[in-house]
C-alpha cells in the first residue's frame, strides 16, 4: 500500500499513500480507476452477523438457567426474564430489558446483513444509507455485555442459596454476545460510507 501509482490512461503519478482498506483511488486528471484496496470486511461482518443471529435464536429456545433448592427445581428461559419482570409489576423495565437484550441486538444484526450483502456484492440498494445510519444509532442501545455481566453478578449471589445450572441457552447467549461484538468491531464506519457513496455514484 505504498507510494504512487501511475495512471494507466494518462501516466499521471497519483499519491495513494493515504489510501486505506476499502477506499478506491481514481485519477484526478482523467478519472481512470487506479486501485481499490479490498479486504473481506463485509464478508466478515456478514459471517459474524449470521452466526450471531443463529446463536440468539438458540439462546431463546432452550433453558437459560435452572435453579435447584431443597428438592425443588425451576427452569428459566431467556424470554421469561422480561415476562417475570412484567408479572412482578414492572412493565416498563420488562419492555426495556426485552429491547436491550433481545430485540435491539436482533434488529442491528438484521440491518447489518441488509447492509453487507449488497456491499459485498457491490450492488446499490436504496436502503443502504438509512440502514447504515440506523446500524450506528442502534448499536449504542444494545446492552449485550451489560446483561451478561449482570447475569454473572446475580449468579454469584444466587449460588449461595441454590444450585444453579447454566443451560444451553446461557452458553448460546454468551456465544451470541461475542459474535455480536465481533460483527460490530469488524464494521468500519468510514469504509462503509466510502463504499456506499461509491456505489451511489456508480449508479448515477
Ligand atoms: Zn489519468
Amino acid at each position: 500500500m505504498q507510494g504512487t501509482i501511475a495512471c494507466h490512461a494518462c501516466d499521471l503519478l497519483v499519491d495513494v499513500s493515504e489510501l486505506k482498506t476499502g477506499q478506491r483511488a481514481s485519477c484526478p486528471r482523467c478519472g481512470h480507476s487506479l486501485t481499490r484496496i479490498r479486504k473481506d470486511a463485509h464478508s466478515k461482518v456478514l459471517a459474524y452477523s449470521v452466526a450471531a443471529l443463529i446463536a440468539l435464536v438458540t439462546a431463546n429456545a432452550f433453558p437459560f438457567l435452572s435453579f435447584a433448592s431443597s428438592g425443588l427445581e425451576s427452569v428459566m428461559t431467556l424470554p421469561q426474564t422480561p415476562a417475570m419482570l412484567w408479572g412482578n409489576g414492572l412493565p416498563m423495565v420488562a419492555i426495556l430489558v426485552a429491547a436491550f437484550i433481545i430485540y435491539i441486538p436482533a434488529t442491528v444484526l438484521v440491518l447489518l446483513i441488509l447492509l453487507c450483502m449488497p456491499l459485498r456484492g457491490e450492488r446499490w440498494r436504496p436502503w443502504l444509507k438509512p440502514v447504515g445510519r440506523w446500524v450506528f444509532t442502534l448499536q449504542s442501545w444494545s446492552m449485550v455485555e451489560v446483561f451478561i455481566i449482570g447475569v454473572i453478578v446475580s449468579l454469584v449471589k444466587i449460588m449461595k442459596m441454590a444450585t444453579v445450572t447454566m443451560g444451553l441457552s446461557f452458553w448460546g447467549y454468551v456465544f451470541f454476545a461475542i459474535l455480536f461484538t465481533m460483527a460490530i468491531a469488524a464494521l468500519d464506519k468510514y469504509q462503509m460510507w466510502q463504499e456506499i457513496e461509491a456505489l451511489e455514484e456508480q449508479r448515477g
